[in-house]
């Protein structure tokens, strides 16, 4: 199952749009870049060759045997009543979904998670490879934390791959340096993540990085009034305060990020505008 739904229709998908943003974030660029890109590219790449090999060969084929299991097993929510296949699908969906916007706010709030998740909010720059620029540990940890999740939910095997498809293809869209037209941006963001909302997340002041932590659908933000969305993107900058030395940012500290003192966020600062919620350009 995991060869046919990932290897033959997830990964020609998710390579197809990687092409397809990496094209159009080089054309139509939403927030103008710090660092070379191709230096970027090379780092983010590299760095994320162990989290992808984990990817593919211990966090999918992990799901995946839990959601097999568990039609065995019968535990969960979606066990617990018998409602039509696809009424079930859309359920284990959303709540997967859910269940990664708890996860992606525990990366920032158990000091432990965020030794890992650093190394992504690290990056100076944000564009598609940033959705790549993964530490494994993080990718390690989140098999325990999203296995519960479809063990609870009761997702079933079918419905783990194709979110985990349409996991990564929001991640590289939300991610890339894409500037839409505003009002094409806004007509999305009502119900999905957009490149906007996402790069307010990467920001060095703290309280914005502390809000949209949403994944694919952006009203868990709303729903849970974490949601920022008043700053103009030319006023962002990128990264974590105390790791904002470019040189500081090699590949081998990245990896080792993680098991150093982690260093404090340094403060930094920027007068907030009004319309808490109103997206801007
Ligand atoms: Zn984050």
């Amino acid at each position: 199952m995991i060869k046919t739904i990932f290897d033959s229709y997830g990964a020609p998908i998710l390579i197809g749009l990687f092409i397809i943003l990496f094209i159009v974030e080089s054309k139509f660029q939403l927030r103008k870049r710090v660092q070379s890109r191709l230096k970027r590219m090379i780092i983010n790449f590299i760095v994320s060759i162990p989290a992808f090999a984990l990817l593919r060969l211990l966090f999918i084929p992990a799901m995946v045997w839990l959601a097999v299991k568990n039609q065995q097993w019968l535990f969960g929510l979606n066990y617990l009543y018998d409602l039509p296949t696809w009424i079930e699908a859309v359920i284990a969906f959303i709540l997967l979904d859910y269940s990664n916007y708890i996860w992606h706010i525990l990366l920032h709030k158990l000091p432990f998670m965020w030794r890992f998740h650093l190394v992504h909010h690290t990056d100076l720059d944000l564009d598609i490879t940033t959705a790549f620029r993964f530490h494994f540990g993080e990718m390690i940890a989140s098999v325990l934390f999203r296995g519960a999740a479809v063990i609870l939910i009761g997702v079933s095997p079918a419905i783990v791959l194709i979110y985990e498809i349409a996991f990564e293809a929001a991640t590289q869209f939300h991610h890339s340096n894409t500037k839409l037209p505003f009002r094409l941006e806004k007509a999305l963001n009502t119900l999905i993540v957009t490149p906007r909302m996402h790069g307010i997340h990467h920001s060095m002041i703290k309280k914005e990085t502390d809000s949209n932590y949403s994944i694919i659908f952006s009203f868990w933000d709303r729903m849970h009034k974490t949601v920022r969305l008043n700053i103009n993107q030319n006023q962002i900058v990128t990264g974590v305060p105390a790791y904002a030395d470019e040189k500081e940012l090699t590949i081998g500290n990245l990896l080792k990020m993680p098991f150093l003192k982690i260093r404090e966020w340094k403060k930094s600062e920027r007068i907030e505008e009004q319309n808490y919620n109103e997206l801007k350009p």
